[in-house]
């Protein structure tokens, strides 16, 4: 380590080459990463995102789905000064506690469905879903029921990357060489209805879904399933939205065998979807714990929550007389200072009617990004409100993918990025999820440089004899 080099004017370039010596970045393939470099983001102001050079982009994904109430709130900033002088950390473990996370409890279960009125405190949504693992698990020892531990989950699913959460993520794809506990999980259909309907109608498509999904459970047994994973629209895994009713009806086979429906609320809670949480208000389902994370400090500060309801609650604080402690907890478990900022993020939030605003444009923001499934290369464009999505195809009649080394949302993403766009590629797709400040002129600029990034790719692909 050079001690002195921190002392040292860098720039940009310096940037680069101590990042790539010394970080190792997320979900990142390393050796196209140190082709290309990094980016250097050093500014953001609502829903606009600028890198070290000054250089404005609209930031369509939100940081990654998270920054909802938009970047550079000045509320937020100062709310942050304010209590991190006043206390920003103490432990809560035991009878210590503090104002914010006592009213932030008191919030979450307002804004919570049903007897979703306890809440456990992590830093973002792979704890949280480990969190409901452990609470389930524990929960059934403490009925008597300890052979109640299989977790249902879905393709595509994404719930997270610590070793369990990764476990129950169905991106078969991001599991290789992790040896995660996959003997814990059992991995269903998803309801991705444009790949996976075939020759079905929709109604014959979701019951086979439900079909599925109640064999599975009969198979394993219930006596051996603790709970299943829902995210209300799957998102990382391609914003696949569930067709007709069929939460309802995974929900009413949970509620039949006694296993717990653990709704993912992670992307799709405060206001992505234009109501606070969506399992409840978006698709009618109550579930027995909600996770939620990103929107609920709009990134401004690591926070995650399990809600658990009421009826867990009463089971696991009252432990049996040989097993009196629930050994689960963190060190920033309640931070003050993150309960704070989420206290304010929800204010504000629920102040300027975000939800509202959302419901307005987010019909826009699908009508006019769905009208780009005129082009050639675009299978589907799907998804609800501000969280959208492209499938690019090679061919349309066939719904034939691109090969994956022809990178197909890399290459739209490129194009995005240089016309001052930030959208995410994930594989043969690119993923909107922007602030949810995002109006009408940000929406139509969007959908202009959408427009021009796929005829560019369209014509490069054409160039290379790619399509
Ligand atoms: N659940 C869902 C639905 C997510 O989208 C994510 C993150 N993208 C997670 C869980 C994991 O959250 P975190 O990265 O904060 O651990």
């Amino acid at each position: 380590m050079n001690m002195d080099s921190t002392n040292i004017k860098r720039q940009q370039k310096d940037y680069w080459t101590l990042d790539k010596q010394h970080v190792i970045h997320p979900y990142t393939n390393f050796e196209k990463f140190s082709d290309e470099g990094s980016v250097i983001y050093a500014k953001g102001k609502g829903h606009h995102i600028y890198d070290e050079q000054g250089r404005a982009y609209l930031d369509g994904i939100a940081g990654l789905w998270c920054v909802n109430i938009g970047h550079g709130n000045e509320e937020i900033a100062e709310t942050m000064a304010k209590q991190s002088q006043k206390l920003a950390y103490y432990n809560t473990f035991e009878d210590a506690s503090s104002k914010p996370m006592a009213e932030l409890g008191e919030k979450l279960a307002e804004i919570s469905p049903g007897a979703l009125n306890h809440v456990f405190y992590g830093t973002g949504g792979s704890m949280g879903n480990d969190t409901a693992v452990k609470i389930a698990h524990y929960y059934f020892n403490l009925l008597g029921k300890p052979n109640k531990k299989k977790i249902l989950s879905r393709d595509l699913a994404y719930h997270g990357s610590t070793y369990l959460a990764h476990a129950i993520t169905g991106i078969s794809s991001t599991h290789m060489s992790f040896d995660l506990p996959h003997q814990l999980v059992h991995y269903l259909t998803a309801p991705y209805t444009y790949r996976n309907q075939g020759d079905r109608t929709l109604e014959e498509f979701i019951d086979f879904l439900v079909d599925e999904m109640e064999e599975a459970i009969i198979k394993i047994g219930p006596d051996n399933i603790a709970m299943f994973f829902a995210e209300p629209i799957m998102g990382a895994g391609g914003v696949i939205v569930p067709p007709g009713d069929y939460h309802k009806r995974t929900h009413a086979l949970c509620k039949k065998y006694d296993i717990l429906y653990v709704s993912d609320e992670v992307v799709t809670a405060f206001g992505r979807l234009g109501k606070m949480v969506s399992s409840k208000y978006l698709f009618d389902v109550e579930p027995d714990m909600c996770v939620y994370a990103k929107g609920i400090s709009s990134g401004y500060i690591p926070l995650g929550a399990t809600m658990i309801s009421d009826q867990i609650h009463q089971v696991i604080s009252k432990p049996k007389k040989d097993n009196p402690y629930f050994s689960h907890g963190f060190t920033y478990s309640g931070h003050a200072l993150s309960c704070q900022v989420g206290l304010k993020n929800i204010e504000i939030l629920e102040r300027d009617n975000f939800c509202g605003h959302v419901s307005k444009w987010g019909p826009y923001f699908e009508e006019e990004l769905g009208k780009l499934s005129e082009y050639g290369i675009v299978g589907e464009v799907r998804g609800s409100h501000y969280m959208l999505a492209l499938e690019y195809v090679q061919n349309k009649e066939t719904k034939e993918s691109f090969a994956p080394e022809v990178n197909i949302g890399k290459r739209v993403y490129h194009h995005a990025k240089q016309l001052g766009l930030i959208i995410r590629p994930i594989g043969n797709l690119n993923v909107l999820s922007p602030p949810l400040t995002y109006d009408q002129k940000a929406i139509d600029n969007t959908i202009n440089i959408m427009r021009e990034s796929i005829e560019r790719t369209i014509k490069d692909l054409i160039e290379e004899g790619l399509w």
